[in-house]
């Protein structure tokens, strides 16, 4: 099975993930524009396991950022990496920090109804004002 390695800007943070994402768009709610201070988050779903932290546990920050969703972060570079979704057992991989690219290209924009008004989506991929049930 092909795996691809990401990891954060400052290198601490290494994991790798089976390039079985179930799912993949790009997110443009308010909490990834924050945590990622872009347009919107390419992100990526895969099952919790097809993922593993390779090194820099001990750098790992774990952010709660709502009652389904904790985030992860480097504590010395503050990339932003991957969610966990404890409720459904997905991890969302942000795929500006994977080093190779997955066979899964985003298919959607999620989360349009809230998105930056000063950004246009220009591509023809569907728009989903939420998630969109699987
Ligand atoms: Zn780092
Ligand atoms: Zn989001």
């Amino acid at each position: 099975m092909k795996k691809i390695h990401g990891s954060c800007l400052c290198g601490r943070i290494q994991f790798s993930v089976d390039d079985q994402f179930a799912y993949a768009g790009y997110c443009h709610c308010s909490m990834c524009r924050k945590a990622s201070g872009a347009t919107a988050s390419a992100i990526g779903g895969v099952s919790e396991e097809h993922f593993t932290l390779v090194t820099g546990e001990e750098h790992l920050h774990r952010y709660q950022r709502s009652e389904a969703s904790i985030s992860y972060s480097c504590a010395h570079c503050a990339s932003t990496l991957y969610g966990s979704k404890p409720d459904t057992g997905m991890i969302h991989v942000r795929y500006g920090v994977l080093d190779q690219s997955p066979t899964l290209t985003p298919q959607a924009h999620m989360h349009v109804g809230s998105k930056a008004d000063w950004y246009q989506i220009t591509d023809e991929l569907p728009q989903f004002e939420g998630f969109p049930s699987p």
